[in-house]
């Protein structure tokens, strides 16, 4: 599960942001004090932190310096001053976003789904395939395009990913046929044919001149990740 840390000393503040974040499945962890907020990102496991730039005990800087120091995680600072040197200074050491109050709760689960998912995409956590308007999300087992979840056999979605992991490489049938290993299949090479016509219907806009899946005559398929 996702943990986010709030170092925040305004407690109505720091309340709203924590709804807000639990209510997007987010666990969340809170502290009103600088230092007691350092030492929970030490001894916690905590994925970003939401760091207010002023707070008793220690201040945002100084916590986001320490923290950066000792642990790789994303920060967004929080902050009062709108000068244009504080922003600076906070990207300066190392935070990865910033936001000015007033801000609406909403824009700061904006912010922090952002910034985690840059974030995991720098650290290779992340399991989602993109090419074009096709989106794999693979722990979920979900295929969208553009905002249509699209329902995809397990065989089919098996062919998608292997295509997907290296789109504009060419495969062969027998090849997208491993692909399928120790699931239940005809076990012969057209069988693979009938797949790639399913998955067409169900992915591109004109199963006649397909965008995403295209044949490689005499060798076999690829996903195509240009546009032409
Ligand atoms: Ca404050």
């Amino acid at each position: 599960m996702t943990t986010i840390l709030i170092i925040e000393d305004e407690p109505v503040l720091s309340r709203i942001l924590q709804s807000y974040l639990e209510r997007e499945g987010y666990r969340v962890l809170t502290a009103a004090r600088g230092d007691t907020g350092y030492d929970l990102s030490l001894t916690e496991k905590v994925d970003l932190i939401l760091l207010d730039l002023n707070l008793p005990g220690m201040d945002g800087m100084e916590v986001a310096r320490g923290v950066l120091k000792e642990k790789d995680i994303p920060i967004i600072m929080i902050t009062a001053r709108v000068e244009e040197v504080d922003k600076l200074s906070g990207l300066e050491i190392g935070a990865d976003d910033y936001i000015t109050k007033p801000f609406s709760p909403k824009e700061v689960v904006a912010r922090v789904k952002t910034v985690l998912r840059r974030y995991l995409k720098g650290t290779g956590q992340e399991k989602k395939l993109i090419v074009k308007d096709l989106e794999m999300d693979i722990d979920a087992h979900q295929v969208k395009k553009g905002k249509h979840i699209i329902e995809l056999t397990p065989s089919e979605f098996e062919i998608l990913k292997l295509m997907a992991e290296n789109p504009g490489r060419v495969y062969t049938r027998l090849q997208l046929l491993d692909a399928l290993q120790g699931q239940a299949y005809e076990g012969y090479e057209r069988t693979i044919d009938a797949h790639i016509k399913n998955l067409r219907a169900k992915i591109e806009s004109d199963t006649k001149k397909p965008r995403l899946i295209k044949t490689v005559f005499g060798i076999g398929y690829k996903l195509s990740a240009e546009d032409d």
